[in-house]
């Protein structure tokens, strides 16, 4: 796909072609992949070639510069044919976002073109094993010796943290800093002596995308990879997490969208006491509910994402989005599996895989608890008397 900011008819060439590639590259190989959990090496090769590594990297810098918008379409379906592919796409741009927000023009020419290529992949580095919700919390420690810092501590819960190479990384450069997120920093940490993989973590669903522990030993990142300036890490953070929430909830969108197309086919071939099993009522009301559910995650999704593309402030309706289209594809795939009776349990349906999948969405970038603690802020803040 060609470099260059999209408009009605760019989006709809670039949906066309993610389709293509999802028919022919992806469908064939997916249900194998995921129960081998293998990683999808050569797929990643095809999302290199379209670009995808780039998406909503800005034009210049050799990205396909697609709006917020336009990359949650793309999300939405590849996640409906297997949600393991937008955490390796999604988990680097969140990195690459991070370093378009807030490096410095320097940083930008030397990074998002190396991003945008897929030359050098990786992701967010927050989590740590005692903590995630509260990130203020964590532990790693960057000390400043002369022009490095030098990185001791772990990183849990990884997105690409084995075939990525270059992290975003949260530090504490001051850690008896208070308030506390004024001693934290944000580092571009790539793979070198010092920094090494810790382990690969083993998980119910999400399977292919190499989930792992990440270990720092005196790791030597030069001064000049620190993003925003000391202070600036939970800057760095939110401002990459507004994106990750968007595309958290167009995974929720696709997962739904995927266990409603395979419900409504299967409650058509079904029969049970002389009929297609859509002609109980009882199966006809979840498929309705399935259904509005998926149109409602939509257009939720939609307009969070359109937010973002007018660089409005979307915590609130991101926040919506994402808490509403995650719960959706948790139901919606239980559904689908109860729909498909026996068969819903099986291997050979897809729908065991999207039940399996589901759940992480509920989880990551920010829990449902805490979207619900942030829109419950907000709406406060908005309506103040
Ligand atoms: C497959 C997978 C991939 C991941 N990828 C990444 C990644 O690439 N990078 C990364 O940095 N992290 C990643 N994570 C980590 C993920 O972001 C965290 O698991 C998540 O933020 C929750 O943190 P936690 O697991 O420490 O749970 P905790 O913070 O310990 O929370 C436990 C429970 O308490 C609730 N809770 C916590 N605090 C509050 C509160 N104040 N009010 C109400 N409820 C609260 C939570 O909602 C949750 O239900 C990944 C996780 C998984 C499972």
């Amino acid at each position: 796909m060609s470099a260059s900011p999209d408009t009605g008819e760019q989006e709809r060439l670039i949906l066309d072609a993610v389709d293509r590639f999802l028919e022919r590259h992806v469908r064939p190989v997916a249900a194998k992949l995921e129960h081998a959990d293998e990683y999808p090496a050569e797929i990643v090769e095809r999302m290199k070639e379209l670009g995808l590594f780039g998406a909503v990297i800005p034009a210049e810098y050799g990205g396909l510069g697609l709006r917020p918008s336009t990359y949650a379409k793309v999300i939405e379906r590849i996640s409906a044919e297997w949600m393991s592919l937008s955490g390796i796409v999604n988990s680097h741009l969140i990195m690459a976002r991070i370093v378009d927000r807030m490096g410095t023009e320097a940083q930008k020419r030397a990074f998002l073109p190396r991003f945008a290529t897929g030359e050098l992949r990786g992701g967010l580095a927050l989590t740590e094993p005692d903590c995630g919700t509260d990130l203020q919390a964590i532990r790693t420690t960057a000390r400043r010796e002369g022009d490095h810092y030098v990185v001791n501590g772990t990183k849990t819960w990884i997105s690409n943290g084995i075939f990525g190479s270059c992290f975003a990384l949260l530090v504490k450069t001051d850690p008896e800093a208070q308030p506390r997120h004024r001693g934290m920093s944000m580092l571009l940490a790539e793979k070198g002596p010092g920094f090494r993989v810790g382990r690969r973590l083993e998980k119910l669903g999400y399977k292919g995308i190499d989930s792992a522990e990440l270990v720092f030993e005196d790791y030597r990142v030069p001064a000049d990879r620190l993003l925003g300036g000391e202070g600036q890490g939970m800057a760095c953070a939110i401002s990459g997490l507004e994106l990750g929430r968007v595309n958290v909830a167009a995974r929720g969108v696709g997962v739904a969208q995927r266990a409603l197309d395979e419900a409504v086919r299967y409650a058509q071939q079904r029969r049970t006491f002389g009929r297609p099993i859509h002609e109980h009522q009882a199966i006809a009301l979840k498929l309705a509910d399935m259904a509005t559910r998926v149109e409602a995650a939509r257009l939720l999704t939609e307009k969070a994402a359109q937010a973002l593309d007018r660089g409005d402030r979307c915590d609130y309706e991101a926040g919506m989005a994402k808490l509403f289209a995650t719960e959706a594809a948790v139901e919606n795939s239980l559904e689908a599996m109860r729909i498909h009776g026996g068969y819903g349990y099986s291997k050979e349906f897809v729908v065991e895989r999207l039940y399996r999948d589901a759940p992480l969405l509920v989880i990551g970038e920010g829990t449902n608890e805490i979207q619900r603690l942030v829109i419950a802020k907000r709406l406060i803040e908005r309506n103040r008397i």
